[in-house]
């Protein structure tokens, strides 16, 4: 992962005309798939307001084991449905390395959650697949193993990994996580590795989604992943931070204003 390696920067073809790593990348989409409709509608939505993929949860790592915890594989199959009617590549978590060849068949980017960053046994899994991962930062890692858990991957085979920063732990209680953006021009000194921000788990308040949305892409961010719902305050899951179909078309206009000054 290293620049050191003197590999040129990784650009990662995910679908013709979606390359993360070249211009801005938008992941957009609801927590998680609620049902086949929703995902169909909500995929139809984050189009139209210039998403480059569409991501959602089928299986979801929830903090209690009372909460909602996805659809599970009926999710899966509702998500590439959904991808594929608005034309949109999908990106999806996957939690466990069993599951892995079954995600991998339905999702075009594997996700690794902040709770897995160090789950080494998934992060070979998916680093023996020919799937692009997206890969999350612990909410307690330093960069170092962050990388190191990327590294995994790399070691693995599969050359295609997008970090994620999405916020770390702190003192702070307003948000609820730190949105930690000197990760990432320093991750863009480190490593040849694409960067990605996310502003919604980062912050877990929609009217800050925005702003930092804005500020990760005047630090260099190559895209972000928000969470969009058509009724935000319904989402079955991290309802506070979703933002309506609306202000996700807002926040593609405002970051590529910023991204073409830079
Ligand atoms: C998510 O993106 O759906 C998610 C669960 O995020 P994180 O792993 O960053 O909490
Ligand atoms: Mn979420």
């Amino acid at each position: 992962a290293s620049r050191q390696s003197g590999l040129p920067a990784t650009a990662i073809k995910i679908a013709p005309g979606i390359t993360v790593g070249s211009g801005l990348t938008f992941v957009a989409g609801p927590c998680s798939v609620e049902s086949r409709e929703h995902i169909v509608h909500t995929a139809r939505l984050v189009k139209a307001g210039g998403a480059s993929m569409l991501r959602a949860g089928a299986f979801k790592p929830r903090t209690s084991p009372y909460q909602f915890r996805g659809l599970g594989e009926a999710g899966l199959d509702y998500l590439a449905e959904a991808g594929a009617a608005a034309g949109l590549p999908v990106v999806t978590e996957v939690m466990t390395p069993a599951l892995v060849e079954k995600v991998a068949a339905r999702a075009d980017v594997l996700q690794i959650g902040t709770r897995n960053m160090q789950n080494y046994d998934l992060l070979l899994a998916v680093g023996r697949t020919d799937k692009p991962v997206l890969l999350k930062r612990g909410m307690s890692a330093t960069l170092t193993e962050f990388l190191l858990a990327a590294e995994y991957i790399l070691s693995a085979g599969n050359p295609n990994v997008i970090l994620c920063e999405r916020g770390i732990r702190t003192f702070e209680t307003h948000t609820r996580n730190t949105l930690d953006l000197s990760a990432v021009p320093a991750l863009k000194t480190l490593t040849h590795l694409p960067v990605v921000v996310d502003p919604s788990h980062g912050t877990g308040r929609r009217e800050l989604v925005l702003p930092m949305a804005r500020a990760a892409v005047a630090c260099g961010a190559d895209g972000l992943l928000v969470e969009v719902h058509p009724d935000p305050d319904r989402s079955i899951s991290d309802a506070q931070q979703a933002i309506s179909p609306e202000m996700f078309a807002q926040l593609v206009r405002d970051c590529q204003a910023i991204f073409a000054a830079l």
